[in-house]
Parts: structure tokens; C-alpha cells; sequence
């Protein structure tokens, strides 16, 4: 077993998030939600609510900033999970409070590895100062996108410029006004070397020809950053823009998800723990048949179960941390494979015993039950879906008996 234990920078940074997100961010969501209401009626749905510019001043001023990233940050995976879990806890705005979120972290992560010089100046200093907002633009409605292999979108390199054309949905993050950035997943055209057959490409938002579809809304809510189908016709950019190397764009997809992976799954924990918190403090209000909920059987083991399950789950995602400090992304695939076809999955079905435990209270916006669900739910497509997961890791472990 390897050692999960954070570091003491990190727990203090723990107190110091904790105390934050009791202080502000839970005092926030009734006034994020408000403010979300008055732009969405102003026909602005995918702008930021003022209350949010608030709470990065003050996480700022604490030292919450950029965390996520260890190269910045100086914190490892393991210590980061711990906080990352407590900013999950209100998953529309903890994160982005502290500018961990996704798809954000994970752009700069990709950024931070692969890019030169005036590509960092460009676009990472801006994110990671919060100046602009990002979008990743993989996914496609034309095929299996989970097979990243099967991606269309051509990246046709003309003289000096490359040339993009194709159709993107779910690139989450493009619609907010201040998104600046679309890193774009394609197919090189032609195809010279059948492993080298993806390229990643930079396009400032603005460029001609890169049109806004439609917006998607998930199980009917429309987030504020908002899910994009964009059309990419003939959008022309300089050979400057393109990311690493052309050819090497799948590599760099696969090395941007690993510590994705993770950290959605160590937010996945907070919003577990707070279903479970409201679960409890519900199930000790209220009296049916003349016992408080909290004294019923079924109600008392669906919350004894939830608890067994996250301190599994944190177990799960705190050992993918350790091996990912200490052996790198590409050893840790199977415990972040792991990981990513359990924690999300779980939570749905804790968020979801949650609600039950509320009654018809748990599905109105009363309390963030049903909201958290969607993204719990969604999780288990985001960033490859549970079935992908569970034949990465049926592989590896057949491989270990395939001769005998
Ligand atoms: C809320 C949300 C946000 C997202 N944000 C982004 C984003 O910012 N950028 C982006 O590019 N994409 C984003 N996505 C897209 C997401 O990454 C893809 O939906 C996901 O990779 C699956 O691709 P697909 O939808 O094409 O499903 P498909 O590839 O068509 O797969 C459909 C289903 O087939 C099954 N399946 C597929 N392969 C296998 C297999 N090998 N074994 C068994 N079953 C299998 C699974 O059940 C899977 O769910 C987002 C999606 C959602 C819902």
C-alpha cells in the first residue's frame, strides 16, 4: 500500500478551503442562482454571474488559486485530492472559484506540457490568471467520439496556414462570452503516417469561420458555461497555432484526459459527501409512521452504504493519485480507468438515495440534489464513459493470463 498521506502544506491548504467554501461559496449558491436567473432572462444564459468575480478575489487572496496544477502549484496529485473534494461539495462554483475547473484545468494542463513559448504567452498565462476561458473540441455528433481514433474534423495544412473544417458538439465552455480559445481535435489530411494521424490546433475564438450551432442544455438545464455544436467551415489559421507537433494530436488527447479523469472524480467525491450530509440531516427532521426517517431500517442502511462507498471511492482515487506522483500518467491508467468507472457512477446512485431520502423536496431546486445529479450522471460519458473504462481495465487483466 502505497502512502496517501498529504502533505502538511496541503492540509493546511485543506482548513483554508474548507473554512472558504463554509464562509462563501455555500453562502454564494442561493445568490449564484439568482443572478444566473436575471441574465438568463436577459437572453445572457452562458455569462458568468457577478457574485463569482467575489469569490476569486477572495480565493486569491487566500492563496486557492491554480491549485491543480503541480508544476504551479507544488502540490502533488495526492495533496490536491483532498481539496479538490471540498471545492466539488458545490461543483458549479467551488472550482471555478478557485479556477480548477473543468474544462479550464485540463486545457492548461495540456498547455502547460506541450506548448512553446509564445503559445504559453498567448493562452496559458491568460487562463491561468483567469483573464480568458477555454473550450476542448473533441467530441463529434458524426461518430463514436469515446474511440477518439474515429474523429473526422479535417486539419489540412495549405502553404503557411492549416485549414479546419468539420462539425464539434459538447465543446463545453465555448459559449461563455469569455472563451477565447477552442483547442481543436482533427484528422490530418492528407493522411501521411498512419500514426500520426491526429493533429491538435489552437483557434482564437474569433476566427472566421467558427460558428456557434446551437447550445446544448443537460437533462434540461442549460449550465452557464454552456455545451457547443460548433461548425468549423474552411477556418484558417497560421502553422504557428498547431499544438507540439502535426501527428502528434492523439497522444496529447490521451495525456490531457489522464489527470482530467482524476480530478473529476476527486470532485465526484465532494458532491457524494454532501448528498450523504443532507441525506443525514433530513432523514434526523423528519417523522413518518411515527419514527424520525433517520430511525427506519432502509433508510438508516442506504446511508451506512453511502458512507462504506465513498471512503472506497476516496481510497480508489487517492492510490490513482499516489501512483500518478510517483510513476507518471501512462503507469497510473488503470487505477485512473478504475477510478473513473466507479466514483461517478457511485455518486449518481448516493446523489440519487439522497433524493429519494428527501421525497418530493429532493427533485425541485430547493436543495442542489437534483443539479448535482445531472453532473454525477453526466460523468459517466464525460471524458470517456464507464464501458470504456471497464475494457481498459478487463484488458490489462486478461493480458496477465493470455499465455497460459
Ligand atoms: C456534459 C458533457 C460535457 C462534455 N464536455 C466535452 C468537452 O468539453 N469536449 C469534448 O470534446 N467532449 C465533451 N463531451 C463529450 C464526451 O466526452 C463524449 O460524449 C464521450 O467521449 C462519448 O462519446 P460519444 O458521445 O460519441 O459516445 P459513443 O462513442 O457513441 O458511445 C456511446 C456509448 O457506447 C458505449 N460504448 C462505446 N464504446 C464502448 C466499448 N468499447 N465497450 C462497450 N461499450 C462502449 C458506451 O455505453 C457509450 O456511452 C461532454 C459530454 C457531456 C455529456
Amino acid at each position: 500500500m502505497r502512502n496517501l498521506t498529504p502533505s502538511e502544506r496541503a492540509r493546511t491548504l485543506l482548513d483554508v478551503t474548507r473554512e472558504f467554501m463554509e464562509t462563501h461559496v455555500y453562502p454564494a449558491e442561493p445568490i449564484y442562482e439568482a443572478q444566473r436567473a436575471e441574465l438568463s432572462a436577459a437572453g445572457m444564459k452562458n455569462t458568468i454571474p457577478p457574485v463569482m468575480a467575489d469569490l476569486k478575489r477572495e480565493a486569491r487572496r487566500l492563496g486557492l488559486w491554480n491549485l491543480f496544477l503541480p508544476a504551479i502549484s507544488g502540490l502533488s496529485n495526492v495533496d490536491y485530492c483532498l481539496i479538490a473534494e471540498e471545492t466539488g461539495r458545490s461543483p458549479w462554483l467551488g472550482p471555478s472559484a478557485m479556477n480548477c475547473s473543468s474544462p479550464d484545468s485540463g486545457n492548461m494542463e495540456l498547455l502547460s506540457m506541450f506548448a512553446n513559448e509564445q503559445q504559453r504567452s498567448d493562452w496559458l498565462e491568460p487562463l491561468l490568471n483567469d483573464d480568458i476561458r477555454s473550450a476542448f473540441s473533441m467530441t463529434e455528433p458524426g461518430v463514436a467520439s469515446s474511440d477518439a481514433r474515429n474523429i473526422q474534423t479535417s486539419i489540412r495544412a495549405d502553404g503557411a496556414d492549416i485549414v479546419i473544417n468539420g462539425r464539434k458538439w459538447f465543446s463545453t465552455g465555448a459559449a461563455d462570452p469569455r472563451c477565447k480559445l477552442l483547442i481543436v481535435v482533427g484528422r490530418n489530411q492528407p493522411v501521411l503516417d498512419p500514426k500520426g494521424t491526429h493533429s491538435i490546433v489552437l483557434v482564437p475564438r474569433d476566427t472566421y469561420g467558427v460558428t456557434i450551432r446551437r447550445v446544448l442544455p443537460v437533462y434540461g438545464f442549460f449550465e452557464q458555461q454552456g455545451h457547443a455544436e460548433i461548425e468549423y467551415s474552411d477556418v484558417r489559421v497560421p502553422m504557428s497555432c498547431v499544438l507540439g507537433n502535426l501527428g502528434d494530436g492523439f497522444a496529447m488527447a490521451q495525456a490531457r484526459l489522464g489527470p482530467g479523469r482524476i480530478h473529476h472524480c476527486m470532485r465526484a467525491i465532494g458532491m457524494a459527501e454532501r448528498a450523504l450530509e443532507l441525506a443525514c440531516r433530513r432523514a434526523l427532521s423528519r417523522t413518518a409512521f411515527g419514527d424520525k426517517l433517520a430511525g427506519q431500517g432502509t433508510v438508516r442502511a442506504q446511508i451506512a452504504e453511502a458512507r462504506i462507498s465513498i471512503d472506497q471511492m476516496r481510497l480508489l482515487v487517492m492510490h490513482a493519485a499516489r501512483v500518478i506522483d510517483e510513476d507518471g500518467s501512462r503507469a497510473a491508467r488503470r487505477h485512473v480507468a478504475a477510478a473513473k468507472a466507479v466514483v461517478p457512477k457511485t455518486t449518481a446512485d448516493i446523489i440519487d438515495r439522497a433524493i429519494q431520502i428527501h421525497g418530493a423536496a429532493g427533485v425541485t431546486p430547493d436543495t442542489p440534489l437534483a443539479m448535482i445529479w445531472t453532473r454525477a450522471r453526466t460523468l459517466r460519458i464525460v471524458d470517456g464513459p464507464d464501458d470504456v473504462h471497464l475494457r481498459m481495465i478487463a484488458s490489462a487483466e486478461l493480458h496477465k493470463y493470455a499465455n497460459g
